[in-house]
């Protein structure tokens, strides 16, 4: 089968690889003209990285075994964590990439998607090249061109979604390899080291991130930080939304332009790889997407995103409650063995060792579930 494939981020270029290596035809177009740049991530990834991928020196720059935790009050809790891995996305989007070419996909380089129409079975996709029309035909348009997804307006699935802006820089600093985080500043704060001396720092949220990076960073770093700053690797991210359509018959949607970004960390990458196995399974054998990727990423995004909405209502003093409580052994215990990328059986691990946290359920978004169409409800 002809298969286009459009974005070469993580999730275009896996699902490339997997296509082609089954013997498909595969051709992947990407807006800008080189691949994993500019860089808008901060590539730190759990330890369930390794179980959707086998892990390359290649692209690995740093693993993190330690975390800090911070609360308003300038307490914190250091837990052990398992091995997180820190990644370069330049070498890494490519890494993926060579993969996909070596297993024939064709890669299309300063093509940006515009729209698409279809044509008895066929899909034939427009794109810009150096100002020119371009114009493809496919039996099957894979759209993996991230949060603001121009494959789903054209096949108008964008419907309502929901957008967090990341600033980050990635900076000079001496520092002791502890990924710390910072739950009550925005959605979130971070430092996050990529070798003993520097680091990527910065903060998510709904709005004003600007003024809280600034007020962050200068807290953290001294006011004359910026002649240290290495680069500025900001972007958006969407909230998951429970009512995604990504499937509309012989047109997917994957990664970032379905929404499959947890919700409490903004992590995507792990999730764009496993979708990615989804797909080409049910490209391959002829099973309904949609249903596959609820069936096995649903649960997962879904509780994430409601312990996001959860969170966003906790006032400092109950940030402060909450942190407290994780500087117990046994809370501690539960950041260390539990993966956040299997987040259903860490909230029940804290659940049953904390039964007194089921107060914040109090918080919990009643009246935005009414209007989910899912599958669970
Ligand atoms: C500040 C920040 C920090 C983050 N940190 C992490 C982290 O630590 N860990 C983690 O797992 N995730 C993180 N993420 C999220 C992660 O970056 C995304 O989930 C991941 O990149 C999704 O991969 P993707 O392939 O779906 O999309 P993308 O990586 O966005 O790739 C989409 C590709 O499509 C191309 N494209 C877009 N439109 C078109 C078009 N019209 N025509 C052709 N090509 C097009 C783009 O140029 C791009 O190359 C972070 C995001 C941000 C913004």
């Amino acid at each position: 089968m002809r298969i286009n494939i459009i974005g070469a981020g993580p999730a275009g270029n896996f699902t490339a690889f997997l296509l082609a290596k089954k013997g498909h035809n595969v051709n992947v177009y990407e807006k800008n003209s080189i691949i994993g740049s500019p860089v808008q991530c901060t590539g730190i990834l759990s330890d369930y990285f390794s179980e959707v991928l086998d892990i390359n020196k290649k692209f690995i720059l740093n693993t993190i075994e330690n975390t800090r935790i911070y609360s308003p009050d300038n307490n914190f809790v250091k837990a052990k964590i398992k091995k997180n891995y820190v990644i370069c996305r330049k070498k890494f989007d490519n890494y993926l990439a060579d993969m996909a070419k070596e297993e024939g996909a064709k890669y299309f380089l300063n093509h940006s998607f515009h729209t698409f129409e279809k044509k008895n079975n066929k899909i034939k996709s427009k794109f810009k090249n150096n100002g020119k029309n371009i114009f493809s035909e496919s039996d099957i348009l894979i759209g993996a061109d991230g949060p603001l997804s121009q494959v789903s307006k054209s096949a108008d699935i964008f419907n309502n979604r929901k957008f967090v802006t990341g600033t980050q820089i990635e900076i000079k600093m001496k520092n002791d390899n502890v990924v710390e985080f910072y739950p009550f500043i925005g959605c979130y704060a971070w430092v996050v080291p990529i070798n003993k001396n520097a680091i990527r720092i910065g903060v998510v949220s709904y709005n004003n991130t600007k003024k809280l990076f600034d007020k962050f960073v200068n807290l953290k770093l001294g006011k004359k930080y910026n002649e240290k700053i290495i680069e500025n690797q900001s972007g958006i991210i969407p909230i998951f939304n429970p009512n995604v359509i990504a499937q509309k018959k012989n047109v997917y949607l994957i990664g970032d332009s379905a929404t499959f970004v947890k919700a409490t960390s903004g992590g995507g990458i792990n999730q764009s790889l496993k979708a990615a196995k989804i797909l080409v399974d049910c490209i391959n054998n002829k099973k309904d997407y949609q249903k596959e990727w609820q069936k096995n990423l649903y649960d997962k995004l879904f509780v994430h995103l409601i312990a996001h909405k959860v969170m966003q209502k906790f006032s400092l003093e109950e940030w402060n409650e909450l942190i407290n409580i994780f500087s117990e052994k046994k809370m501690k215990k539960i950041l260390y063995t539990q993966s956040r990328d299997k987040i259903i059986s860490m909230m029940i691990k804290v659940i049953f060792t904390k039964p007194s946290l089921l107060k914040f359920a109090k918080y919990f978004p009643k009246e935005e579930l009414k209007n989910i169409r899912s599958p669970i409800f």
